[in-house]
């Protein structure tokens, strides 16, 4: 039998056409800076969708180019300006960064309370700690996408293959909180996990973040389980995932598509954190 196809462009839709009804009733537009570093090609499609969707749904986007020599004392310059912004409600750096930057200052020189990306270690700490103030947008993604799908997350199994910081840690610690978002039950696989296979396949929900192109295939994924794939790859036969779509779909009840999975639903959530900054700082008076 064929998997549920979970359709995070439908979606993603219409989270952006709430997104829009809620912006009409504000008193002023909300705000996103972008900063890009450098003319990597495929930053330079995410950053003009990004500003495109958020352009679409009313909120006011800043590009900031800067030239890929920028030492990291000069982002950080650059980021002060956003920081001090005072019409600013949240705003990214793009990434990947060159190899030279400081991911780490660069993580740390962000105004949490504008870290619509959530990677200040503040914001991450508190994600950690169970109270959020920004869950990355590929996370919550995942999670609505599921949610809206009718897809049980709370007691299930969830396996998470990759454990970067903007994937796969910070998805652990959501589906780890308490109520709304997780109550999962959370395995977080790597390259040094043993048994690899046997341990995807105890998954409900399997989540696929590794960049490799369609490494899961059905042998991965137990009867009836939910694949999540998160990956997104260039290859000579076009975009694909981290998931073998074709052998994995005849074993999963369902299954994200690549594109128009888990990629749209980012940029909605982007967005979401975007307006849910702009709604607390209006309410601080700023
Ligand atoms: P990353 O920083 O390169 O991390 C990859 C993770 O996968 C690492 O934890 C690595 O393990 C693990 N891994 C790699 N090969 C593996 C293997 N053969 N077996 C087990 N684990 C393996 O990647 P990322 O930034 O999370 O991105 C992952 C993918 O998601 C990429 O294709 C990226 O383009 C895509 N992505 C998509 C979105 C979206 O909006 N859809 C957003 C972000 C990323 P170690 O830690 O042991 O090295």
């Amino acid at each position: 039998m064929s998997a549920q196809i979970l359709d995070g462009l439908a979606y993603s839709k219409q989270v952006r056409q709430q997104t829009l009804e809620v912006i009409k009733g504000l008193s002023r537009p909300p705000e996103l800076g972008i900063i890009v570093v450098g003319q990597d090609p495929r930053s330079a499609v995410y950053v003009r969708n990004k500003q495109r969707a958020a352009t679409e749904v009313g909120i006011q986007c800043h590009v900031c180019p800067c030239c890929a020599e920028i030492s990291t004392t000069g982002l950080i310059h650059v980021m002060g300006s956003n920081n001090k912004h005072p019409a600013i409600d949240g705003y990214i750096v793009q990434l990947p960064l060159p190899a030279h930057i400081d991911l780490d200052v660069v993580a740390n020189g962000v105004d949490p309370e504008k870290d619509v990306d959530g990677f200040h270690p503040l914001n991450q700490g508190l994600l950690l700690r169970g109270s959020p103030r920004f869950v990355p947008a590929t996370p919550r993604g995942i999670i609505e996408l599921l949610k809206h799908n009718g897809c049980t997350i709370s007691g299930k199994r969830v396996v998470i293959l990759g454990r970067s910081t903007i994937v796969g840690r910070p998805l652990a610690a959501a589906l780890l909180l308490n109520g709304a978002l997780g109550d999962a039950t959370v395995t977080v696989a790597h390259t040094k996990t043993e048994h690899l296979q046997e341990v995807c396949r105890e998954a409900d929900i399997l989540v696929v973040a590794i960049g490799r192109p369609r490494f899961v295939t059905s042998d991965f994924v137990r009867q009836g389980a939910v694949v999540v794939d998160v990956g997104i790859n260039k290859t000579n036969g076009g975009l694909c995932g981290d998931v073998d779509f074709a052998s994995v779909k005849e074993v999963a009840s369902a299954i994200t598509p690549v594109p128009g999975g888990i990629g749209p639903m980012t940029i909605a959530m982007l967005l979401k954190n975007t307006l849910e900054s702009c709604q607390r700082r209006t309410m601080r008076g700023k």
